[in-house]
C-alpha cells in the first residue's frame, strides 16, 4: 500500500469513527459475530415463530388486564424484531413516542439503543426488542409491581418462550427485576450473566439513563462487548 492509499484509508477510518456513538469503541472483525449467522435459522421456523408472535399479540390488542389498559394509552405497544432472534432486549415500557407510533424504543432512548445495536455489528431487524409492560404508564412513571407482573405473565414470558433467545439483555431496573426478581439491584447485577430458565440474562443500564449520564455509555459498551463475545462463543 503506497502513502496515498494509506492516507485515504486512514481518512476513511477516522470518518467512520466520527460517526460512531460518543464514548463507543470500534469493535474489530474478530469481535463481531456474523450477523447472517446470528439470524440463521430455517425459513419454516422463522415463519412459525412470527405467526405465533402475531397470534399472541392478537389476543391482547384491547387488553385491560392491568390498570395501564385504562390510563390513557393510545395503543398496546408489542415487541418487534426477528421472531427467532438469538439476542433479545427488554426495556421497561413505552414512552410518548412509542405510544403514538406503536413500536418499542423509537424515541430518543430508542435511537440510542439503535446506535448501540448497530455498533455491535447488528441491526434492529436481527434482534428482538420488547418491554415489560406494553402500555404507556401515565406521565412515563415507573410501572407498578402488579402492572409489571401482570403484563410479564400475559405477554413477555410468552414472547420469550416463542423466540427462545440465547441471551436477554435487560435494560434498567424494571426489566431486570421483572426477570431476575425484585431483590435484584441493577447496580449490583449489571454486566454479569445470570442463567434464567435456560437463557442467559445480562442486565445493563437503560438508554434513558445513558441520555442523562453519558459517561456511563462506556460502561454499557463494555457490557455489549461481553454479549458479543458470548454470542460468538455460543454460535461457534
Ligand atoms: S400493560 Fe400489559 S397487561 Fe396491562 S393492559 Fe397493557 S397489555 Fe394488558
Amino acid at each position: 500500500m503506497n502513502a496515498e492509499e494509506l492516507a485515504k484509508k486512514r481518512a476513511n477510518y477516522l470518518s467512520f469513527l466520527k460517526k460512531q456513538p460518543k464514548g463507543f469503541l470500534y469493535l474489530d472483525e474478530k469481535q463481531k459475530p456474523v450477523a447472517a449467522k446470528h439470524a440463521a435459522k430455517n425459513a419454516d421456523e422463522r415463519a412459525k415463530n412470527a405467526d405465533e408472535i402475531d397470534a399472541l399479540n392478537c389476543n391482547y390488542r384491547d387488553c385491560t388486564a392491568c390498570p395501564l389498559g385504562s390510563q390513557g394509552r393510545t395503543q398496546v405497544v408489542f415487541g418487534k424484531g426477528l421472531a427467532e432472534a438469538t439476542l433479545m432486549f427488554v426495556g421497561e415500557g413505552p414512552g410518548k413516542d412509542e405510544d403514538l407510533q406503536g413500536a418499542p424504543f423509537v424515541g430518543r432512548s430508542g435511537k440510542l439503543l439503535t446506535q448501540i445495536i448497530e455498533a455491535m455489528g447488528l441491526s434492529r431487524e436481527s434482534v428482538y426488542i420488547s418491554n415489560v409492560v406494553k402500555c404507556r404508564p401515565p406521565e412515563n412513571r415507573t410501572p407498578l409491581p402488579n402492572e409489571s407482573s401482570t403484563c410479564k405473565d400475559l405477554l413477555l414470558l410468552k414472547e420469550i418462550a416463542i423466540i427462545k433467545p440465547k441471551i436477554i439483555c435487560t435494560l434498567g431496573a424494571t426489566a431486570t427485576k421483572a426477570l431476575l426478581g425484585d431483590e435484584t439491584k441493577i447496580t449490583a447485577s449489571r454486566g454479569m450473566f445470570v442463567e434464567w430458565n435456560g437463557t442467559l440474562v445480562l442486565p445493563t443500564y437503560h438508554p434513558a439513563y445513558l441520555l442523562r449520564n453519558p459517561a456511563e455509555k462506556r460502561t454499557v459498551w463494555e457490557d455489549m462487548k461481553k454479549i458479543m463475545a458470548k454470542l460468538a462463543e455460543l454460535e461457534a
